[in-house]
Parts: structure tokens; C-alpha cells; sequence
């Protein structure tokens, strides 16, 4: 028999690490008192920013690459269905299999299925941003399973029982001596006079790793990319760890977010100089990793790739939202956020924080949903993430948008009104600076009021305290004592002392002035065009000219002691970098 669906399908938000606890409001509030924090993360975002400028002032084409970058995810989204369909039909005729989930819970129990037909009790994992969010590793715990994180800043979270708090950089609230007695309490075999300097406390942890990387019969990894035209993954990181979890099991696991995927291998191009310019600052990744289907005797023989959903399409089919699916997760717009600097990770609550978490899980739980309300208003909207973003999401554009649909949720109205919530100060205030700022006569008579503003100045003409909701603005910021008179009020009296209106004939002829500078646009237009082609070749040539450079000069640069390098000494009330590792492998 076969059932017919009638009127609109079900949407499916997304499930798991991705819905906070907490109002961002009231967490936040807690740690903007915690100093330490705020300095470790002042020190790393900068010094990740710095870096990140630097690499990529280095390309002439960088706003091309942008441009690119975003025209090839708008594509993506466009045939979403369709370039699925075509990674799934590759992925299966290499020797692998395909899986699909609708939700974390989905996600989480077909890798459990996978683990238990190997009959493993312990699986390694590299970084990935799309198990934190199926909450994974919590998942296994309970069914018996340990998942042992082999990404040196995840072991050092997990080791601390903590919880990440950057896409890329997941401990880069702690400092390098918390690191180090993380490391004495969770190590067994580790020498108990080990310093704080990052050599020491990256070796303690390759030992650590190492036994468990050829004990281990299953890997479990995120993907960067899957590529649809020839069912290739694909994983970018710095340590090395990555390689290794992709090549010793015989066993792997990935986890994809469905819009992971990119049309064509050459389409690769574009994020591969994108992601390490914009994430760890590097001209190119240590370790790009790519596997296409099954080899035999080299690699995992069993290959499962899960694609899944968890919110994904219910974002897509918002037309404003749906640019948040193109983030690569390169983390850059956390580190020129200034909320993010002050507030840190832990605030937004789900495990995608910064500007991105604040548009994406409200996007991926449907921004009606309690917990994820107050994300899309922890943003000053100075629009440095836009800027900064390599794929050019528009995240101001999208948090506007998404306060919209929340204040619609809020009162039962639009496609999100669901409930209906008893007016409350602030729709008192809209309400009436609606009606003022619409009727020129109540505007005017409320001007007549101005004078009494003087009264709540102190004598230095400001305003620091109101009460109520407003009282909100004045807590942190002073208003102005207010003009004594309107200026309409003011026009009013004193226009017959202003300039006479000019006579009919001595205004400007438009038409004649049109008719004589007749063709002169175009002219204009045509000279500014040719110079821009001439920069732009010029451009081209400068990119090729540096990309012929860099082979010659490859940057590998030994990671996991940088890594570690400069980070805090609480001690001597230094700050440090905090513990970076790879890209947010998703
Ligand atoms: S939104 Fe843009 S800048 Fe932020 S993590 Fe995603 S790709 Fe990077």
C-alpha cells in the first residue's frame, strides 16, 4: 500500500547539545565577574585574530575567494536533495555505506548499532563538532561504551570533565597550568614533576594517546566536506591525531551535517585556502585528509557515513536563516565578536557558540523554543562577523531577522506564533512610541515635555538613573541631558528670520542641466569599469605570483608545542592562547 501525506510535511528540529539551559542574559551576567576568563579569552582571540589578518592580507584575491566561497554554498542549498542523492549513490559504489538520521538521538543509535556489531567497548575520536552536538560521547558512556577524544585541547575538556567553549579552540578558557593539573589528576603513568611548558604537557599527552590509537579496532570522526561528485570525504587538522584515527581502525564512523557537502572535488579549492586563513591563521592545514570508499588492505574496511539532519532542513527553509548552513565552521567571527569576548563560550549555552551559535541553534531548534530566545540579542550588531566570515554569512542580517520571528513567537503572530504571551513593558513602550512617532500632533505635544528631561540631569547635563525597563540603558550608559526646546518648536518661532524662499526663476532648470550632462554617466561608467578589469587582472596575476611563492615555501609548522605556546601562567597573572587544535571538523 502506498501512503499518501497530506497538506504540509512534518519539520524535524534539531535534538541534543544544541539547546541551552540557561537564558544567555543571566549566564553571561555570572561570567562577565569571572577576570581570569575574560583575560585568557582577550589574550587568544587576539592573537588568533592578529594571525588570521595577517595570512590572509597575504592573498589579493581574498574577496574573491569570499565571493566564491558563498556562490558555491548558495548552489549547495539550491540542490540540496538532489547533490545528497549523488554523495550517497558515490559513497555506496566506493564500498562504503550510507546512513541517514533525522536527529541526534537517530545519529547516536546507529553508531552505537555499528559499534556493538564490532563488539568494541572503547572507540577513539578526532574533533567534530556534529558528535558534541548529538552529544555522543554521553551517549556511549551509558551504554557502555568509552570514547576516548585524541584531539589534544578535546582530551584536555574531556580529561577536566568540562565543556568546550570555541568551535576550534574547545579549551580556550583554561590556562596551561589548570591544564597541567588536569593532566596530574587524569594521567596514571604521568611524571609527577611535569612543568607547565606546552613541550612537556603535549608529549605527556602523545603518550597518553598513542597505545590507545593501536588498541583501538573503531574511529569515530566529524567531515569538513563531502564531496557529492565523487563521494569523497574529507577532514582538515593540525595534530596529526586525525590522520591517525582515519587510517589504523579498521572500523570508522563519520558524522556529517547534511549541507557538509560541496558539488565537485575542484570546489574544494575555494574552502581549502578559505578555512586555515580564516581559523588557525595558517596558509594551509598540516594534515588535509581525504578517502574515498574502501581500499582493500589499506584502511578502514568498514565505512559508515552518517548524514544527518537534526534541524538542518527545518533552517533551510527559512529564506533569511538558511545562510547560517553555509558556515565551515572556521570560528573567526568568535574572535572579533566583542560579546563573545566578554561573555565566552559557556553563555550560549548550546555547543555552538558566538555570533554563529547565536543565529544557528535558535535556526536548528526553531527559535520559539524557550531555551534558544535570548541568543539572537547577544550581539551588539557591530557587524565584525560579517566581515570576517569567509563564506560572507550575514549574521547581523539574520539575528534582526530572528528577534523578529521571536517577538512574533512572543505574541502569537507569523508562522512562529504558537503562544501567547500577556503584554509586558516593552511592547507598553513600542505601543506608544508607535502612536507618537505616527501622529505629528502627539509628537509635538510630547516634545512640550522635553523641559521636564532637565529635571532627572544632575549637574553634569546627564541622565544615570530611570526606572523600570529603561532604567536597563542607564545602568551602563548615561543619556544626555535633553534640549530644552524642540527644534520644530524652535523653526517655528524663528523661521521668518531664516532665508527668504528663492523665486521661480532663479531655482536651478533641472531639465537643462539633465540634457547637458546627457551621456556623461555612461562614459563614467565605462572608463570605471575598464579600470576595475585592469585591477582585477592585476589581482589575479599578484595571487598566482604568491601561490607560486608558498610552494616554494611550504609553512609547516610544528603544531602541538605551538599550540600550547604562550599560553597563560596564572601564577605570574600572565594570559595565554589557551589550547588550540584543528578546525571545527563538523
Ligand atoms: S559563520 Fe563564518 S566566520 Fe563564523 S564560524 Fe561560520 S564560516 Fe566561520
Amino acid at each position: 500500500m502506498t501512503v499518501t501525506q497530506l497538506g504540509m510535511p512534518k519539520v524535524f528540529h534539531g535534538t541534543g547539545n544544541i539547546a541551552a539551559e540557561e537564558s544567555f542574559t543571566s549566564f553571561a551576567g555570572r561570567e562577565l565577574k569571572n577576570e581570569q576568563l575574560r583575560a585568557n579569552l582577550g589574550f587568544a582571540t587576539h592573537t588568533i585574530r592578529d594571525k588570521r589578518a595577517k595570512v590572509v592580507g597575504e592573498l589579493p584575491d581574498w574577496e574573491l575567494l569570499r565571493t566564491a566561497g558563498s556562490e558555491i554554498k548558495q548552489d549547495v542549498m539550491a540542490r540540496l536533495p538532489e547533490l545528497l542523492e549523488q554523495f550517497e549513490k558515490n559513497f555506496t559504489e566506493r564500498g562504503g555505506k550510507v546512513h541517514w538520521a533525522r536527529d541526534a538521538d537517530e545519529a547516536n543509535q546507529i553508531a552505537l548499532d555499528i559499534i556493538r556489531e564490532q563488539q568494541a567497548e572503547e572507540v577513539i575520536k578526532i574533533k567534530s563538532m556534529a558528535t558534541q552536538e548529538t552529544g555522543l560521547n554521553e551517549y556511549l558512556e551509558e551504554n557502555g561504551v568509552s570514547a576516548v577524544e585524541t584531539d589534544l585541547a578535546e582530551e584536555i575538556v574531556q580529561l577536566g570533565e568540562d565543556k568546550p567553549s570555541h568551535i576550534l579552540v574547545p579549551a580556550i578558557h583554561r590556562n596551561r597550568s589548570e591544564i597541567r593539573d588536569i593532566f596530574l589528576k587524569k594521567m596514571p603513568h604521568i611524571d609527577k614533576d611535569i612543568s607547565d611548558n606546552p613541550a612537556e604537557l603535549a608529549e605527556a599527552s602523545r603518550h597518553h594517546l598513542r597505545e590507545k590509537f593501536f588498541r583501538n579496532k573503531v574511529a569515530i570522526s566529524g567531515a569538513n566536506f563531502g564531496v557529492a561528485d565523487s563521494g569523497t570525504l574529507s577532514i582538515v587538522e593540525s595534530e596529526g591525531n586525525g590522520r591517525m584515527c582515519l587510517t589504523l581502525p579498521d572500523t570508522l564512523i563519520s558524522f556529517m551535517g547534511i549541507e557538509k557537502l560541496v558539488p565537485t572535488f575542484q570546489d574544494l579549492e575555494v574552502f581549502l585556502q578559505l578555512l586555515p586563513r580564516s581559523s588557525t591563521g595558517e596558509r594551509m592545514n598540516p594534515y588535509t585528509s581525504m578517502w574515498s570508499g574502501v581500499t582493500p588492505g589499506d584502511g578502514p574496511q568498514n565505512l559508515h557515513v552518517i548524514l544527518m539532519d537534526n534541524g538542518r532542513t527545518a533552517a533551510l527553509a527559512d529564506q533569511v536563516g538558511r545562510q547560517a548552513l553555509h558556515c565551515i565552521r572556521c570560528s573567526a567571527c568568535m574572535n572579533v565578536c566583542p560579546v563573545y569576548e566578554r561573555a565566552g563560550g559557556h553563555a550560549y549555552g548550546s555547543v555552538y557558540p558566538g555570533p554563529i551559535g547565536a543565529i544557528l541553534s535558535p535556526l536548528l531548534t526553531g527559535v520559539e523554543a524557550e531555551e534558544n530566545n535570548s541568543l539572537p540579542y547577544a550581539s551588539s550588531l557591530c557587524g565584525a562577523c560579517y566581515e570576517a566570515c569567509p563564506v560572507k554569512i550575514n549574521i547581523p542580517d539574520v539575528l534582526v531577522h530572528l528577534r523578529g520571528k521571536d517577538v512574533d513567537a512572543k505574541h502569537g503572530k507569523g508562522e512562529e506564533g504558537n503562544k501567547r504571551q500577556a503584554p509586558d513593558q516593552m511592547d507598553a513602550i513600542m505601543g506608544g512610541a508607535k502612536a507618537m512617532f505616527s501622529n505629528s500632533t502627539l509628537l509635538s505635544i510630547a516634545e512640550r515635555g522635553l523641559p521636564a528631561g532637565g529635571l532627572a540631569a544632575g549637574r553634569d547635563h546627564k541622565i544615570s538613573w530611570l526606572p523600570g525597563l529603561i532604567g536597563g540603558w542607564t545602568k551602563y550608559r548615561d543619556i544626555p541631558e535633553p534640549p530644552k526646546q524642540a527644534f520644530r518648536h524652535w523653526w517655528k518661532k524663528n523661521k521668518k528670520n531664516g532665508p527668504k524662499q528663492r523665486a521661480a526663476s532663479d531655482r536651478v532648470d533641472v531639465d537643462a542641466l539633465i540634457a547637458k550632462n546627457s551621456g556623461l554617466a555612461e562614459e563614467l561608467h565605462r572608463r570605471h569599469a575598464g579600470e576595475a578589469q585592469e585591477e582585477r587582472e592585476e589581482a589575479q596575476e599578484q595571487a598566482a605570483e604568491l601561490k607560486k611563492e608558498q610552494r616554494r615555501e611550504p609553512d609547516m609548522v610544528r603544531r602541538e608545542e605551538d599550540l600550547l605556546k604562550g599560553q597563560d601562567d596564572s601564577s605570574n597573572g600572565t594570559t595565554g592562547e589557551g589550547t588550540s587544535s584543528q578546525e571545527g571538523n563538523d
